[in-house]
């Protein structure tokens, strides 16, 4: 018996990583069915050897996260990506995608691509904002291979799913990262739209410095996950050393009177776009507590 990762499922089997080897496996019937035991892209599972490189998985272990658009369990980080231009970034997008990855417990790392495309400037002001709240950023750009390495750094050793709108660069980013995956590019998201209607196979991509990628964006559903009100703000985190001074505990940071958070946004300590996404995702996780 040994651990593995499944890392695709096709045609009735299921293909575990160990090391360097790919394990064809059949999956003992009881983890077929049912939405708490079904495997998934992404488990550690057990496998007990039938003949040469052919396996049974008995067994899937305890998963540590799971993501539901694209079905993959065990991711550790979301690379989200906008473009300097082409698309224009979409700020309020990009505060959704990382409450998303938060709530999931998925560590975000925010990447600018494009970066041939940035005139004269060095660096996007918005970029600089996120590196200060203290996530973890890159520029990069598949035309120069400026931050390609660093990109390629950061997946070592994890499982990673790339986020993003469509058209800002992230299967030229696989393909940077690890030339020889040739994920079409440029046509994805007329895929995508097909996508949609039918089941995508979901597959993890060993990369030659050791990790793993998710062969297809994450977080397809931009609802928010469904939270308590009072939790939003947690996903915010340059809110967290002015919410002790707020005058009323469990505040929203709405229309409390002596709110800090208000306060810092009036004197410029936090930023007021920040702010408003973070009303209007309030707004929207209220309506969702109304609705159940
Ligand atoms: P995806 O939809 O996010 O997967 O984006 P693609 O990888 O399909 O790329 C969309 C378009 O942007 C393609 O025409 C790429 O050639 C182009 N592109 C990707 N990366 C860069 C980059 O770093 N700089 C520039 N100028 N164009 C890029
Ligand atoms: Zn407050």
């Amino acid at each position: 018996m040994f651990e593995g990762v499944l890392i695709r499922a096709y045609g009735g089997f299921y293909y575990v990583k160990k090391g360097d080897e790919i394990w064809q496996c059949t999956l003992r019937g009881k983890f077929r069915l049912g939405k708490g035991s079904a495997a998934l892209v992404g488990d550690r599972v057990r496998v007990t050897p039938v003949r040469g490189t052919t396996g049974r998985i008995d067994e899937v272990l305890p998963r540590k996260t799971e993501l539901f658009r694209p079905p993959v369990a065990n991711i550790d980080q979301a690379v989200i990506v906008f473009a300097v231009q082409d698309p224009e970034p979409n700020l309020a997008l990009l505060d959704r995608f990382l409450v998303l990855a938060e709530n999931a417990n998925v560590s975000p790392v925010v990447c600018l691509n494009k970066a041939d495309l940035l005139s004269g400037r060095r660096e996007h002001e918005w970029l600089r904002l996120y590196r200060k709240i203290g996530y973890p950023t890159v520029i990069t750009s598949t035309k120069s291979s400026e931050g390609i390495d660093e990109l390629r750094q950061l997946l070592v050793g994890k499982t990673s799913v790339f986020a993003g709108p469509s058209g800002v660069g992230k299967s030229s980013l696989l393909n940077a990262v690890q030339p020889g995956l040739e994920l079409k590019t440029g046509e994805i998201s007329s895929k995508l739209k097909r996508g949609k209607h039918t089941t995508r196979h979901v597959e993890l991509l060993p990369l030659a410095a050791g990790g793993l990628v998710v062969d297809s964006p994450g977080f397809s559903s931009l609802d928010l996950p469904e939270m308590e009100k009072e939790d939003l703000g947690y996903y915010f985190p340059e809110f967290a050393s002015f919410t002790p001074e707020c005058k009323f505990k469990g505040c929203l940071h709405r229309h409390e009177p002596q709110c800090a958070v208000k306060r810092a946004v009036e004197q410029g300590l936090i930023h007021q776009d920040r702010y408003k996404h973070y009303l209007n995702f309030l707004e929207e996780v209220m309506q969702q507590e109304r609705r159940y």
